[in-house]
């Protein structure tokens, strides 16, 4: 299994960013059910329609308008947009209790070149209000371990203003527990993941058992501390682990919740609200796709042949 990450994972983002690959899975469209399993589709009706669904089977959710890694400022003034009318169609639908939107802040500017966090943090500010004036929380996603203190710096400067933006921690960086310890007080809203980038061994475990560890600790960590963790894995002794220590330290259902990806594990996620979790599902909808499902196919080998399988059987 420790192998499988290795070996895996960075050859198959490798080829995911294959311009003749990419050209040939995007051509093959988000009408194919392998996708849609992950992706519930392109656009805000897409979109509505999960967070109808969800909520109506008594689940949260988190709304991830594809897109990262802009190249034009034009196009983070596209995403604020985007995420502006989804948050208004979920007000119009009277679905934005205890919903959450995700905001990479790549697809905000952050990567613009030395303004480029500053002008996120402009657009992520207007995104949180925007959120705030109908009720719907923020979240910023993390992307991978060169963007870390740009994006927990950002963090601290919305939260003066919107006290209630959480962030992500993954369990792969060496840095991970220092940061949970720093956020673990009042307030503090931490989802953590284990992490889906390819990182150096310089800045992150490579076997998946010491990631697995790293996780349990900042569990201890998060759940032990203050602030509010939403728990966010499919992985089953973590999600134990998890219930276990919520227990320990008397946490009340309202003081934690579980996260998981749209698609998967859905039983588990049904298991949890029954047994009186908060469960929120992260649910991506978009045209710009293909980001994300490499990785969703790199982290599980079975989704790969899945896949595979799939562009054959037209
Ligand atoms: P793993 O050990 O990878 O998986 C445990 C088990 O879960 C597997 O054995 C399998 O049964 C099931 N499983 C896991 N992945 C899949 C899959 N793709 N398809 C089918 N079954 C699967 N990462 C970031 O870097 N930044 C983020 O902001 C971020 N946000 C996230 C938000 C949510 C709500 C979730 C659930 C994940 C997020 N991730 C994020 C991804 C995360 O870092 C992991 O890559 C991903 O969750 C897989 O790790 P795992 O904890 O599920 O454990």
């Amino acid at each position: 299994k420790t192998r499988r990450r290795l070996a895996f994972g960075p050859v198959l983002l490798g080829v995911a960013g294959n311009p003749v690959v990419r050209a040939t899975v995007t051509k093959s469209s988000l009408s194919r059910p392998v996708v849609r399993r992950f992706v519930p589709g392109t656009d805000a009706d897409a979109a509505v329609r999960a967070a109808a669904d969800l909520n109506g089977a008594g689940l949260r959710l988190t709304l991830d308008r594809l897109g990262e890694d802009i190249t034009d400022p034009r196009e983070a003034t596209a995403t604020v947009a985007g995420y502006r009318e989804v948050l208004q169609r979920l007000a119009d639908a009277g679905l934005t209790e205890g919903n959450e939107i995700s905001v990479k802040l790549s697809a905000l500017g952050q990567s613009l070149g030395t303004d480029g966090p500053a002008l996120a943090t402009h657009n992520a500010a207007e995104l949180a209000a925007a959120a705030a004036g109908v009720g719907v929380d923020m979240t910023l996603d993390m992307e991978d371990h060169t963007t870390v203190d740009a994006t927990l710096e950002t963090l601290r400067a919305l939260r003066a203003d919107f006290p209630r933006t959480g962030a992500v921690l993954q369990s792969m960086l060496f840095r991970t527990e220092a940061d949970a310890r720093d956020l673990s007080g009042p307030g503090s809203r931490i989802r953590l993941v284990k992490g889906a980038y390819a990182e150096p061994a310089s800045v992150a475990h490579a076997a998946k058992a010491d990631v697995d560890r790293a996780y349990a600790r900042c569990l201890e960590i998060l759940v032990g501390g203050q602030g509010y963790p939403m728990i966010a894995t499919h992985d089953q002794r973590m999600i134990d682990l998890a219930e276990e220590l919520l227990r320990r330290h008397a946490r009340s259902a309202e003081d934690a919740e579980f996260q998981m990806l749209y698609g998967i594990r859905t039983t588990e996620q049904q298991r949890l609200a029954q047994a009186g979790h908060r469960v929120r599902v992260y649910v991506p909808y978009g045209t710009d796709w293909y980001g994300y499902f490499s990785r969703r196919l790199a982290e599980r080998p079975a989704n790969l042949l899945f896949f595979a399988r799939s562009l054959f059987s037209r």
